[in-house]
């Protein structure tokens, strides 16, 4: 077998795990919008199959085989081409998936399917001790996982090492290598939100980033503006959010022949593939923000997945780069763009028109209450400063659970004490605290990085683009609804990339800059000083 009979084979193979994970998205967001209660057995034996035949696709042996006969070859000599890319990713995915014993998937698919209840059980009555014990369970398996993984990674470093990759082809965040050789227990499990990123990279950025925020948040908290946030909770009709929100994810470019947006209890993105990507929210009758900018989020993610290569669905090529990079997108158009006033300059009298009850409210109030920055005990409900205190707190606590350094019965008062420091607070339960979250609970240890991640990529995309394409003229754009310019420029830059290069390649590609808290917290500066004052 030649490597370019092998590499078509690999593509086959490929969008068949891609396909039969598709059928599940749709399954799974039918569940989520339409499907009656009463399937909801039906639907998890759909489900599970498909996961099933999905998992045995994707680890079978040949794979391992053809992936041998293309690396090393002329195809894949060129580390930037497609091909290359594709056999580096597939590779990744594969040496992670044979390294995790089935037995260890089976018992993390039922411990957490069981957990996620206890949590929900526990978050109501804000019992911890009933979490407790499935925490605790949660924790040793996802540690089995990550010393399982971890075998595979330093292989693959070996691997990587002798095939003299440059050195920003594997960092998720660009920091050389050399300074973070000793690696932790967390990569193992960060790396499959954010391919590459080690605890240590995170770590630094993110020490950088607290070191800035924390103080700009007490003065914010200090000063005598207090933008009007009630303006937000007044009479906003769901059936008029519902046609207004349409209206402006279709006027950043959200394309309605190709997507829908439906309600459910808990918003999400899910693309299906080429042509069919399904974004969701829930109205508030009584709060305009929620849904409005909800929608705004969804459809930043829903950007990505319908401007992602379609030729190469199915393939690393054709898929999102990581989840910090996804979020960056949702983000961008959400806080950026969304919350900034030459977007209301065009959307504020529309608004006026839409809903009678805001018609005494001037276009400064109405920025101002949807920029206020004010510290509160619920990531969900954070405005885009404070929000990344409340990751940063989970990041930490999270590393030190792994490792056993925190133990589970110690959780709730290291998560008080940490917010005092943070957030100069002590939560009044930990239905406010340890427990608001559903991430440890289904075993997402090394995902909430990638939330703020997304919130400093999305900072340095914007000001690679205003750079780029000239600032006023991006505002003057968007004061006429036009935000064309922008989405081409992401399009180029980030989406039609896929994952031919990991996150942090990615920044330094499309900004010229390694990623760095400086762009988020110059923009955040600028907002402070606009609305409250402060320098
Ligand atoms: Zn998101």
């Amino acid at each position: 077998m030649t490597p370019a009979d092998a590499y078509a084979e690999l593509v086959r193979r490929s969008k068949e795990v891609a396909l039969l994970n598709s059928c599940s998205a749709v399954l799974q967001w039918d569940q989520q919008t339409y499907m009656p209660r009463a399937g909801a057995a039906l639907r998890g034996d759909q489900v599970a199959l498909l996961a099933a035949l999905a998992h045995e696709k994707a680890t079978d042996p040949r794979t391992g085989e053809l992936l041998a006969a293309v690396e090393g070859s002329q195809l894949v000599a060129d580390a930037g081409s497609v091909e290359a890319a594709n056999v580096r990713e597939l590779r990744h995915t594969y040496d992670r998936a044979v390294k995790l014993p089935k037995r260890l998937v089976e018992e993390l698919a039922r411990t957490t399917t069981r957990a996620q209840e206890a949590w929900v059980g526990a978050r109501t009555k804000n019992d911890f001790p009933a979490f407790r014990p499935w925490l605790e369970r949660v924790l040793a398996l996802k540690r089995e996982e990550a010393t399982a993984v971890q075998c595979g990674m330093r292989n693959a470093e070996r691997g990587m090492e002798n095939q003299k990759q440059p050195p920003d082809t594997g960092a998720g965040v660009d920091i050389p290598h050399s300074r973070f050789r000793t690696p932790h227990l967390y990569d193992a499990l960060l790396d499959e939100y954010e391919p590459g990123a080690t605890a240590a990279e995170v770590k630094e950025v993110f020490a950088g980033l607290s070191k800035e925020l924390v103080p700009l948040i007490r003065a914010i908290a200090e000063s005598s503006r207090k933008p009007d946030r009630s303006v937000l909770e007044r009479e906003y009709p769901v059936d008029r959010q519902k046609v207004f929100a349409e209206a402006a994810a279709a006027a950043i470019g959200f394309d309605f022949t190709a997507g829908r947006l439906d309600t459910t209890a808990h918003p999400f993105c899910s693309g299906f593939g080429p042509g069919d990507c399904r974004i969701t929210t829930r109205y508030n009758p009584r709060a305009f923000h929620e849904a409005f900018f909800g929608v705004l989020h969804e459809a930043g993610h829903g950007l990505y997945e319908q401007n992602l290569p379609a030729e190469h669905f199915g393939t690393p090529a054709g898929m999102y780069c990581s989840l910090g990079v996804h979020e960056s997108q949702s983000r961008l158009w959400e806080n950026q763009v969304g919350r900034s006033r030459p977007f209301w300059d065009h959307f504020f009298p529309r608004l006026k028109q839409t809903f009678p009850d805001v018609a005494d409210v001037t276009p400064e109030a109405f920025v101002a209450a949807v920029n206020d920055v004010r510290p509160s005990f619920i990531r969900v409900e954070a405005d885009e400063a404070t929000y990344n205190l409340h990751i940063v707190l989970r990041f930490e606590l999270e590393l030190d659970l792994l490792t056993g350094a925190l133990p589970v019965a110690d959780l709730p008062g290291a998560w008080a004490e940490k917010f005092r420091a943070l957030f100069g607070l002590t939560p009044p339960s930990d239905r406010e605290g340890c427990l608001q979250d559903i991430h440890w609970s289904f075993g997402g240890f090394g995902y909430f990085p990638t939330y703020t991640l997304g919130n400093l990529y999305a900072a340095q995309f914007m000001r690679a683009a205003r750079r780029d394409l000239g600032g006023a003229d991006l505002d003057a754009g968007f004061r006429r609804g036009d935000f064309a310019p922008l989405r081409r420029w992401l399009n180029e830059r980030v989406h039609q990339p896929g994952r031919r290069y990991r996150a942090g390649q990615l920044c330094l590609r499309a900004t010229g800059e390694p990623l760095s808290p400086g762009p988020f917290v110059t923009y955040l500066r600028e907002k402070a000083a606009d609305l409250y004052g402060v320098c």
